[in-house]
């Protein structure tokens, strides 16, 4: 998809909350997917162009100062290429290719997880341009998901640059990204940066709204919150309160019927079948199944 596009979907969608500010989620903060891409050094760019080549810019990107250019390399690994990566500009210092771990596997490399800018001792790899090659001993990396914002950001919701925090998106596949870099310069757009494997396991579009969570707001997951001390040291309600029984009829037991079914105990007729996962949900729910006689 264009940035221009993505820019203005982003736009639409924060206006469409801005309206109605009732609705705006707390601690809104818009995602962006970055697929595959090459930051290039300025001597690379005239190994893998020509002599005296310039990149030429082909969109803006949303932070300010950066954008995608014309120019597209193929980068190569030891099993396979990939080609039509895109460059995005400025020039930098040293030259950085940020892949996927699906992308990794597919070129047989073994990048880390880094922070952009950050490619000490990180994977080599091969770039092919349309004038020659370059082959780095270190620079490619699987990005570290991470938010820009301003310092104004920065202050409302409570951070600092170089904290880490939760990023949480409902979707059809919620999904929570923890050990999320902040990075705050006054320059910066608020928006989380994530790659294409991140985006995909939660069927995350550009534009997606997450939800900020300092990790010591971070509520407990489900399955531990009934930590093993209190069972111990005090009587569950359970078994000071005579537990409600529920009649079950149907052949099969699952857990979506669990979940419907309020009572503590549930009686089920001689031959019923009980999943495993029904049995094993029904033991974290504090639910007992018993077989009538
Ligand atoms: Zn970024």
């Amino acid at each position: 998809m264009n940035q221009q596009l993505i820019e203005q979907i982003v736009g639409e969608v924060l206006g469409q909350l801005g309206k109605n500010p009732t609705q705006l989620p707390e601690r809104a903060v818009p995602i962006a997917v970055s697929a595959r891409h090459v930051h290039l050094q300025p001597e690379h760019v005239e190994v893998l162009f020509g002599a005296g080549y310039e990149l030429t810019q082909r969109s803006e990107l949303s932070q300010p100062g950066q954008f995608a250019a014309n120019e597209t390399v193929m980068i190569a690994g030891p099993k396979s290429s990939i080609e039509r990566v895109r460059i995005l500009g400025p020039v930098r210092k040293a030259t950085q290719v940020e892949v996927s771990f699906t992308d990794a596997m597919k070129l047989g490399v073994k990048p880390p997880l880094r922070e952009s800018g950050n490619i000490e001792g990180s994977a080599p790899i091969t770039l092919i341009g349309p004038k020659g090659s370059v082959h780095i001993e270190q620079g490619l990396i699987i990005a570290q998901s991470h938010i820009h914002m301003g310092t104004q950001d920065a202050q409302r919701f409570g951070v600092q640059d170089g904290e880490y925090v939760t990023v949480e998106a409902d979707g059809i596949r919620p999904i929570s990204f923890r050990n999320v870099r902040i990075r705050v310069n006054e320059r910066y757009r608020l928006e989380m940066h994530i790659d294409t494997d991140e985006a995909n396991a939660g069927f995350i579009t550009q534009g997606t709204i997450g939800r900020l969570i300092k990790p010591n707001e971070a509520t407990e997951p489900v399955a531990c919150s009934l930590p093993v001390s209190t069972t111990v040291n005090a009587p569950s309600p359970a078994k000071t309160v005579a537990p409600k029984s529920y009649e079950f009829t149907k052949k099969l037991l699952s857990t979506e019927d669990l979940a419907a079914i309020s009572e503590d105990e549930i009686i089920v007729p001689k031959g019923t079948i009980v999943t495993a996962l029904a049995k094993d949900t029904a033991r974290e729910l504090g639910k007992t199944i018993t077989v009538r006689k």
